[in-house]
């Protein structure tokens, strides 16, 4: 496969941009790569820029659900744009998208829109804190929660642990106010509640993890997080900016039937564009500014263009139902590599929820970030190196979620497994 401008674009970049990416993984440094320039993108398939065409599970990292280019999506768009592109005054389409959001999850009365995931988790953070009088909030080690210093923190030994910041720049006096736990380890959160209960503003966890690749909890793990909270008068935050809107037209907290106190969106509900949205009971979320003291606010929060995106790609989840299809291709994708990653005795552990799944290669069952740490890197970037040489990009690393949308059909799904079957790992 020839990357001949994809390498001439990546030099370029590199004089004027960091690393010559605007996201860290996007450099492919995990799995060795080159990283390949886009051009334009079409249902399920990429284009880059020399003429090479790729089945893509990544989707822009999961919004994409409704597959590229999506023509109601677009058109939406194309009608808001020629309207003009921003405000800074409400419009009518944003009570339209948070109704749509509040409505189809349950424990959201109100919603406020801001431009990403990070964002969202911000906000829902202040807002427990700025309601509970409290400061420390607790996080699951292999979650990630975006780029805001109190959520770049990771775990020293031991099972609870003070963080630790993760990155030079996280002044220690911030990641202090963050403990750490293992996910799935309810006894865990258990001892720390029993030493901290009183002081612990917020627990947020992945309801379902996608940051560590793809880890469900364990049964009873995400009830007795609630029950903790409860007792303790801390709130629940679920960080559903992978899982909202993906498994069913809610939130995965409607499918798996715990309800969190506050909830965090990005990705579907943006339809390709920057939106984040977070969201609760009317008596919390009127604690922010301006009704309430607890300041939050955004220039282009809201935006007409960003939200009609949204607001299509809500009304063609809902409108066309696709769950069980999305469910149905992520079985038979992940069912297909499964069988013949056995046939060829190449230890791995596939962990799947509808149409998102991880390949992990590890034969162990992975139920948290130690299992996901102990999968063969190395193996992952030849495979992903071997995909991608025939046509078919998956996530740049270990450590992330397949994605299937609405366009990926069996016939995708067949030419994805003949390239995993010709996979030969020296
Ligand atoms: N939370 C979760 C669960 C995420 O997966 C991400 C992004 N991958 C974020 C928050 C941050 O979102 P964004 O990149 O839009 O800031």
């Amino acid at each position: 496969m020839k990357l001949t401008t994809s390498k001439r674009l990546f030099r370029n970049a590199q004089k004027y941009i960091p690393g010559g990416v605007n996201s860290p993984v996007r450099a492919l440094n995990a799995v060795g790569g080159q990283p390949i320039f886009i051009d334009k993108a079409k249902g399920p398939y990429l284009y880059d820029a020399d003429g090479n065409r790729f089945i893509d599970y990544c989707l822009s990292w999961g919004p994409m659900i409704l597959g590229h280019a999506y023509k109601p999506v677009l058109d939406a768009v194309r009608k808001t744009l020629g309207k003009g592109t921003s405000f800074g005054i409400p419009t009518e389409i944003e009570t339209q998208l948070a109704k749509t959001i509040a409505t189809a999850v349950p424990s959201i009365d109100k919603v406020r829109l801001v431009s990403s995931g990070t964002e969202a988790v911000m906000t829902a953070v202040r807002l427990a804190r700025g309601t509970t009088d409290r400061d420390i909030i607790v996080k699951f080690i292999g979650c990630y929660h975006g780029h805001v210093d109190h959520m770049l923190v990771s775990a020293g030994s031991g099972l609870a642990t003070f963080g630790s910041p993760s990155s030079p720049g996280v002044p220690d006096d911030f990641a202090k106010n963050t403990l750490l736990l293992p996910y799935n380890d309810l006894d865990a959160a258990k001892e720390l509640f029993k030493k901290q209960g009183k002081n612990i503003a917020a627990v947020i966890i992945e309801p379902i993890a996608g940051n560590m690749g793809t880890i469900p909890p364990a049964e009873g793990f995400l009830e007795g997080l609630r029950t903790l909270c409860s007792k303790n008068k801390s709130m629940l935050i679920f960080d559903e900016v992978i899982t909202g809107f993906r498994f069913t037209f809610s939130g995965v907290q409607k499918m798996l039937k715990v309800q969190p106190d506050l909830t965090c969106m990005g990705k579907i509900i943006g339809g390709g564009f920057p939106v984040g949205a977070v969201g609760g009971p009317a008596a919390v979320m009127d604690n922010l500014s301006p009704d309430g003291t607890i300041y939050q606010a955004g220039t282009l929060s809201g935006n007409p263009v960003c939200v009609s995106a949204g607001l299509a790609t809500l009304q063609a989840l809902k409108a066309e139902k696709p769950y069980k299809k999305l469910g149905d291709s992520g079985r038979k994708l992940a069912d297909g590599i499964d069988e013949i990653l056995t046939a060829k005795s190449i230890p791995h552990t596939i962990n799947r929820m509808g149409g998102m799944f991880t390949l992990f290669f590890n034969d162990e069952p992975v139920t948290d970030y130690d299992g996901a740490a102990a999968c063969d890197t190395k193996m992952y970037a030849k495979y992903f190196q071997h995909m991608t040489a025939n046509g078919i990009y998956v996530p740049p690393s270990q450590f992330e979620a397949n994605f299937l949308s609405t366009t990926h059909t069996d016939r995708h799904i067949e030419q994805t497994l003949k390239a995993v079957r010709s996979f030969e790992p020296k």
